[in-house]
Parts: structure tokens; C-alpha cells; sequence
């Protein structure tokens, strides 16, 4: 009878954690917009996640180039396609700073999963050799201690099961900030800021560059410049937002 009594107690702990454990779970498994509980602790719950401001990638066959207020808004770039996911609206807005300055790291996966979710269902299967991200300067990864490109693009890597050379790309030059500067401030600034620290894996002709925002483009079109420069045919810039052009 002790037996018994001992093993009921055992039981009756063992559920007790559990239903602990599950309130726990229930706590980090709710949802980040709503607050509602999310299933398999995803981050938003999936009424959330289909109002998602996301761009029709349909309507410019995945290129936002194709779009001509997006191409009108960028000229003179280096690189070959644009991709992203969101224009710069909320809750994206919110979750870029968030990742960026209050070191959010699980938004760096979201992120990731939604561009790859987007990347593959529209069928842009696109003979990409190797994925970069845009690197900060030393002294501003000191400062901030991550590179939330290098956040997103490596578990993007990882689901399109594509090579990433993390830290081929260097930036060489500090700059001030780009806030309020002309486009062809930022590129006069910007030129020559960037080296390959690496060289290329052989045989690479398309690049997939990675960044958390594209505004003018400058950044990005400066290391397509140098890509080219290096023997790289074609580059595809992906980010996660991308800010509108005024009309
Ligand atoms: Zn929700």
C-alpha cells in the first residue's frame, strides 16, 4: 500500500509540473501582436500572420524592380532584383528596431521564415550561388555587438539550403549616419566602403545579398559594384522592408 501511495505521489508531481511547464509554455506562446495564446510557440498567431502587410509578390514576379515607382525611385543601382517583404509599415517597422536595438533575436528567425515562406511559394527558384549579408564597420558591430543582416541571413541560408559566406564582405569605411543626406551624398560617402576580405567561392555568378531595410538602395548598389568588379554576374538584394518611395 506505501508503494502505491508513493507512486500516486510521484504521479500527482509529475502532472503538476507538467501543468507548470504548460503554463509556462502558454506564457512565451503568446501571440506578439494580439496577445492571444499561438500554437507550437510560434510568435504570431496565424489571424495575425495573414494580416501581415506583405508585398503581393505575384503581381511583380518577385522583382520590385519590375515595379516602375520602385524603379523610378532607384537609379543608377548595381544590383539586378529587389526583393522584400514588406513595404517599411507596421508591425515590421517596430520589429526591425526591435531587433536592432533591444537585441530581439527570435524576431531575426521570424523574419528569416517569412522571407524563405515567401522566397519558395513564388516560385523564384532562381540560380542563386552564394548568400552575403551587408556587413557593419568594426566599430559599430563593437558597439552594438550583433549584425541583424547576418541575423536574418543565416538561418535564411539555412532553409534555402544555399551557401553563406558570413564574413566575406567588410566594411572598411565608418560613415556618418545617412539620415538626411541626398542619394548621391550617401553614394559619394559610401564609395569604396566596402572589400572582400574572402575570396568568392569559385564558380559564383549570382549573389543574394542581404539587409534588414532598403531606403535609396546605395548601400546595397555599392557592394553589387564590387561583387561585379570581382567577377560576379548577377546580384539579387533581399531585405525585409523596403521604404516606399513618395509619390
Ligand atoms: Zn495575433
Amino acid at each position: 500500500m506505501e508503494w502505491l501511495a508513493l507512486i500516486k505521489l510521484k504521479n500527482n508531481w509529475q502532472s503538476q509540473i507538467h501543468t507548470y511547464y504548460q503554463r509556462i509554455l502558454l506564457i512565451f506562446s503568446q501571440c506578439d501582436l494580439c496577445g492571444n495564446a499561438t500554437q507550437q510557440q510560434t510568435l504570431v498567431c496565424s489571424a495575425c500572420l495573414a494580416d501581415l502587410p506583405l508585398f503581393k509578390q505575384k503581381i511583380t514576379q518577385g522583382d520590385l524592380l519590375n515595379w516602375p515607382a520602385v524603379n523610378r525611385s532607384l537609379p543608377s543601382i548595381h544590383f539586378d532584383h529587389l526583393f522584400c517583404l514588406s513595404p517599411y509599415l507596421a508591425p515590421f517597422n517596430h520589429w526591425l528596431s526591435q531587433l536592432k536595438y533591444q537585441g530581439r533575436f527570435e524576431l531575426a528567425s521570424l523574419f528569416a521564415s517569412l522571407l524563405a515562406k515567401e522566397w519558395l511559394e513564388t516560385q523564384l527558384k532562381s540560380s542563386v550561388d552564394l548568400i552575403l549579408s551587408v556587413p557593419l564597420h568594426i566599430s559599430k558591430w563593437q558597439q552594438r555587438g550583433y549584425n541583424q543582416a547576418h541575423l536574418i541571413a543565416k538561418p535564411f541560408s539555412q532553409l534555402l539550403q544555399l551557401p553563406y559566406q558570413s564574413s566575406a564582405l567588410v566594411r572598411i569605411k565608418k560613415n556618418s549616419s545617412q539620415v538626411g543626406q541626398t542619394g548621391a551624398q550617401r553614394r559619394n560617402n559610401l564609395a569604396n566602403a566596402f572589400a572582400l576580405r574572402q575570396p568568392l567561392t569559385k564558380g559564383v555568378k549570382h549573389v543574394m545579398l542581404i539587409d534588414d531595410v532598403l531606403t535609396t538602395g546605395s548601400t546595397a548598389s555599392e557592394i553589387s559594384k564590387l561583387l561585379k568588379y570581382k567577377g560576379v554576374e548577377k546580384v539579387t538584394v533581399v531585405t525585409v522592408c523596403l521604404t516606399l518611395p513618395k509619390h
